[in-house]
């Protein structure tokens, strides 16, 4: 509770930071007149500084940090109000590394990060057996609340840098430009777009829960995808709703959405339903592969979607697949 509520904090704090950052736009002809190809080329180009240092977000001190580290932290279903209204920004960003990493940063603090786990429990228990009672040591499963909040500035502080500097500085710096138009576009839609991961090393990878593809190999940024500065995915869900169910179906609205927009952008679902939040650039390697031209080629178009299938529909198990995808 303390963790969530304290988040809620870190946001207006970062709004403030962005509102007094960012100067009124008299020009708004700038973004419609810039192609997203030319704006990603003009930033290729640019040799703007990662982030201010206003920006760096202090960690917490490394005592603070060992009793975050508690791999399980049970979190209450009901949670604090998360400001859902479009967030500010200015149509220079198009121009500016800068201005585009904190209005990234800013759709990233707001998601809240919070997962469905599950968690085997050793209880004792009482049997009768031949009218004698026996206690018996049982191994249950449980579905808790997993916060993993802690883990992108566990792993930023491993890496000797601020949480923004990791989080959004570790991704590709043509995919940020596509990546800042969409927010834009899905804000504006009303769907409130929330970042729940950016970049992630091979460290973040190895410390993410449930089924883990190798660690070097996430297009997050893994060692074998080029690795810091290269990431080339992001996960993305809606902040609208007041429980986590509400915030399931807005973000399958928002991934719906995608699926029929974002080419406009550049961006696309490789997973689609199998990895829902997990964003990537349309032509990218990680795309062709399951959807693309590759894909194509190997004659068995998406292998997310036979996948599918096989996956439980109901509300707890769909929940459970959804805030930390799976590190493909
Ligand atoms: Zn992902």
């Amino acid at each position: 509770m303390r963790l969530v509520s304290g988040f809620g904090c870190f946001l207006w704090g970062s709004l403030a930071v962005l509102l007094c950052a960012v100067p009124a736009n008299p020009d708004r002809h700038v973004k419609a007149a810039l192609a997203p190809v030319d704006a990603i080329a003009a930033l290729a180009h640019s040799n703007a500084a990662l982030a201010t240092p206003e920006l760096r977000t202090a960690l917490a001190d490394p005592d603070a940090m060992a009793t975050l580290a508690d791999p399980v932290i049970k979190v209450p279903l009901v949670e604090p109000e998360v400001n859902v209204s479009p967030l500010e920004a200015s149509d220079e960003c198009v121009l500016s590394e800068e201005c585009i990493d904190q209005y990234l940063w800013s759709v990233y603090e707001r998601a809240r990060k919070v997962d469905t786990i599950k968690v085997q429990e050793r209880i004792k228990a009482t049997v009768k057996k031949n009218g004698k009672s026996r206690t018996v040591t049982k191994t249950i499963t449980k579905l808790v609340n997993e916060d993993f909040t802690w883990k992108d500035p566990h792993a930023a502080e491993k890496a000797g840098m601020s949480v923004v500097q990791y989080v959004i500085g570790g991704m590709d710096r043509g995919f940020k430009v596509r990546l800042y138009r969409l927010f834009r576009a899905l804000d504006d839609a009303g769907l409130a777009p929330g970042m729940t991961s950016g970049f992630r090393d091979d460290y973040r990878q190895s410390i993410a829960s449930g089924h883990k593809a190798a660690t070097g190999n996430s297009y997050h940024g893994g060692s074998r995808r080029g690795g810091y500065g290269h990431g080339l995915a992001a996960d993305v869900v809606s902040v609208k709703g007041e429980t986590r169910f509400e915030r399931w179906i807005s973000s399958e609205i928002l991934w719906k959405w995608i699926d029929a927009h974002g080419k406009e952008y550049g961006i696309g679902r490789p997973y689609l339903d199998k990895d829902p939040p997990h964003i990537a650039p349309i032509d990218g390697k990680e795309y062709a592969d399951k959807r693309g031209v590759n894909a194509k080629l190997a004659g068995k178009g998406s292998a997310a979607t036979s996948r599918d299938a096989k996956v439980a529909k109901s509300p707890q198990a769909i929940l459970q697949r959804r805030a930390e995808h799976k590190p493909l």
